[in-house]
């Protein structure tokens, strides 16, 4: 074999492009002005009424998946969707900041994203030009320190940084008061085989005092609060697991 040769056989340059799979956004109310946006993949946006306008939880995975989460968002009411609250940095949470700065969305985030925010946004991307790339925009960031509440007579959402957590060290998360709602990154998954920093979200949730019936996720399933706190409890450690 002549390794000097790396040019691609002809199979592969002569084959259509692979077409990217479908992306599929089912809305589900899961209180009065909630919505959970799920659907195809395992990272759900959450859309919140507000008098006059709509705010979105997370910008997932890559400009398909959001892109589709902000029109389903649009979809439900002819408020404007003017906010995306990026819960952290990683990709499967971050990779559709650029089509939401596209798409004219002011970016809520914890201050120490805000570096890789405007570097993520300032890259070119001329090979293949994305939403921003087409429509250049530059991106209005509304930047949390510890807490931050967003409150109308319609809804009040109050984020907060998780503090303490060796692998979220910039993740924000959500509490609804009038539904006792955590809306959440990361902090849990009910299929997750372990939590091993679980007692960690318990901490933060009860240093914030909050009183939480029902936890709603980016990754995995809608729970009771109580469920949640139980799978932490018995699937902390390897001995206690599964
Ligand atoms: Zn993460
Ligand atoms: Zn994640």
């Amino acid at each position: 074999m002549d390794t000097a040769d790396l040019a691609a056989p002809e199979a592969v340059t002569l084959a259509p492009a692979p077409t990217p799979p479908a992306v599929r956004v089912d809305v589900q109310p899961v209180a009065k002005g909630i919505w959970w946006l799920a659907g195809s993949g395992n990272h759900r946006s959450i859309v919140f009424e507000f008098d006059d306008h709509l705010v979105l939880f997370e910008a997932p995975v890559n400009e398909a998946r959001t892109k589709a989460v902000i029109d389903a968002a649009r979809a439900l009411s002819a408020k404007p969707l003017t906010h995306a609250i990026v819960s952290h940095h990683h990709f499967d949470h971050s990779g559709g900041l650029r089509v939401a700065v596209a798409e004219g969305l002011t970016i809520v985030t914890h201050r120490d994203n805000e570096a890789f925010f405007k570097d993520l946004v300032s890259r070119p991307h001329t090979i293949a030009p994305d939403a921003l790339a087409k429509n250049p925009k530059p991106m209005t960031l509304e930047l949390v320190d510890d807490t931050l509440t967003l409150k109308d007579d319609a809804m009040e959402v109050q984020l907060y940084h998780l503090l303490d957590n060796l692998r979220e060290g910039t993740n924000l998360f959500a509490y609804v008061p009038r539904e006792r709602m955590l809306v959440h990154a990361d902090l849990y998954d009910s299929t997750w085989l372990q939590h091993l920093w679980g007692e960690n979200v318990l901490q933060n949730i009860e240093r914030r005092k909050l009183r939480v019936d029902r936890h709603v996720p980016v990754h995995g399933a809608i729970e009771p609060f109580a469920d949640m706190v139980k799978n932490i409890k018995t699937k902390t450690s390897v001995q206690e697991g599964v």
